[in-house]
């Protein structure tokens, strides 16, 4: 065994997707760029723009 055989077909375990500390970017306004003060769907405090819940 070399340890990484899989069979075709079968996703690899435990990849993490989206659970990135990137997670905070899509708290970024896309008018003004200020960082909200909590997850979308939130009104930017700044300039009202709406941020979506994606
Ligand atoms: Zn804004």
């Amino acid at each position: 065994m070399t340890g990484d055989e899989r069979p075709a077909g079968v996703p690899r375990p435990a990849e993490p997707e989206g659970g990135d500390p990137a997670c905070w970017v899509r708290r970024v306004c896309p008018a003004c760029g200020r960082l909200a003060d909590a997850d979308p769907p939130v009104r930017c405090t700044t300039c009202g723009e709406q941020l979506p819940a994606d």
